[in-house]
């Protein structure tokens, strides 16, 4: 029984009166699934398997796994990995708390989360609306899949609502998008879109609503909740910021609670499970780390942004944060931290002048190219959010999945740098950047 009265201590703890950052360090640390409130730090389980002390029990697990009505307020049974186990369990229940949403299934990477969000939501025939610029990736799994799948998707610059009601028909199931978007930092209005949104489903009967899913990579729970602005669902690489790290792959879907068991199915059948021993380091080193990440990443990102937008060198400069950004008024209105203050992101992304396109293109590669022989911190590589600041090339690297002669379309410069900063003192990046930019 004195497990019992431990948890009585603790869900006596109202939650609720307590900072977001304090919480994410807290945590849930105790949960109907797993009791672990005599660990300080939670423990790590990695068991493919869990034993049971019946055929009842067993069968019991297997009725409650992924129904909702069968499993509430019954003692939770865990049976195999991949329909469920306590580190991603307890990993999905803060993620879902931080993000605001009502329930969080995690996959094994960002891709594998995005797949489910969209893959319970739609099927052949089906319909997707999506913002015209996009991780790679995910415009790679739009081109050469769901293409095979019969499930169309129509891209258009969300930037500018005005013309998306034209493009919504019967068939249309899900909006799709980043914002901000990779690479170019595009910003869409939230509360504009899904104001929209609900207006269309009004009209529409409960099995042909329209669903929102956006990808909030880039700005981090810490930065944004678009569930707050009327968001149905939120994906994630947990693999970037969440993680922090750079250590682990991971991704989640965050959203209502009555597709949990749909998502928690599709992870069961397709498989992208998250690994167990990556769970735990995200729930132990990225998520209680996330605040203190961002806001150094923040306020660094803001002073580069001002400096790189007074160079002579340099063409333009998307950086949500800068007052002379197109979406700055967008940005500020809803990228607000866990405090209510403006949290612009820890990514720019910028172009270097040239005469032409092409040449502009030439000087970005010089430039990073440079950079990546000879800059201390900066570090030629994909991905972000992490420790060690990180620049790219979208046109020839993360986005060469779209055509040069798509990349405007896409709303991708094809001389533009993504730079996503890291933890170094931001004196050493801009000491850094101010000899890139003159030795070329
Ligand atoms: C990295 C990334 C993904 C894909 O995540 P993985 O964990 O690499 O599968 C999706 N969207 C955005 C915005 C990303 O940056």
């Amino acid at each position: 029984m004195s497990e019992k009265i431990n948890n009585d201590k603790n869900n006596k703890i109202d939650e609720s009166k307590y900072s977001m950052d304090t919480h994410i360090i807290y945590g849930k640390n105790v949960s109907d699934k797993w009791d672990y409130s005599h660990h300080v730090t939670a423990p790590i389980s990695s068991s493919t398997t869990f034993r049971l002390d019946s055929v009842e029990r067993g069968a019991q697990g297997f009725i409650q796994f992924a129904n909702l009505e069968a499993s509430e307020d019954k003692e939770h049974i865990f049976i195999y990995d991949r329909l469920g186990e306590p580190n991603k369990d307890m990993l999905e229940e803060n993620l879902a708390y931080v993000e605001k949403g009502e329930m969080a299934v995690s996959f094994a990477s960002g891709m594998s989360a995005i797949s489910a969000a969209l893959g319970v939501l739609t099927k052949s025939g089906d319909e997707i609306i999506t913002h015209n610029t996009l991780y790679g990736c995910t415009i790679s799994l739009f081109n050469n899949w769901y293409t095979r799948y019969n499930i169309k998707t129509i891209s258009l610059d969300l930037t500018d609502l005005s013309r998306l009601a034209d493009k919504i028909t019967e068939n249309t199931k899900v909006i799709y998008l980043e914002t901000p978007a990779n690479p170019n930092m595009g910003i869409i209005d939230l509360k504009e879109l899904t104001n929209l949104i609900s207006e269309l489903n009004k009209t529409r009967n409960e099995e042909n609503q329209i669903y929102s899913v956006v990808d909030n990579t880039f700005a981090t729970p810490f930065c944004q909740r678009p569930i707050e602005q009327g968001v149905d669902f939120v994906v994630h690489s947990l693999t970037k910021g969440i993680g922090g790290f750079g250590t682990d792959m991971g991704g989640v879907v965050i959203g209502k609670k009555k597709f949990r068991d749909r998502i928690l199915l599709f992870r069961k059948d397709f498989g992208a499970v998250l690994n167990t021993k990556s769970a735990w380091a995200i729930l132990t080193y990225g998520l209680p780390t996330l605040g203190l990440r961002q806001r150094h990443q923040i306020q660094s990102a803001t002073r580069i942004a001002e400096y790189l937008v007074s160079h002579p060198k340099i063409e333009f400069v998307n950086y949500p944060g800068l007052k002379e950004y197109k979406h700055y008024e967008v940005a500020k209105k809803q990228m607000i931290d866990f405090n209510g203050n403006f949290a612009p992101g820890s990514l720019l992304f910028f172009a270097l002048k040239g005469s032409t396109p092409a040449e502009a293109k030439e000087n970005g590669k010089r430039f990073m190219d440079y950079i990546a022989n000879n800059s201390y911190t900066m570090t030629l590589a994909v991905s972000l959010g992490h420790t060690r600041t990180l620049i790219e090339h979208p046109a020839s690297m993360t986005h060469s999945v779209v055509p040069p002669e798509k990349l405007i379309e896409r709303g991708i410069d094809a001389g533009g740098v993504r730079l996503a900063i890291g933890l170094e003192n931001c004196d050493d990046i801009l000491m850094d950047l101010e000899i890139a930019l003159k030795s070329f």
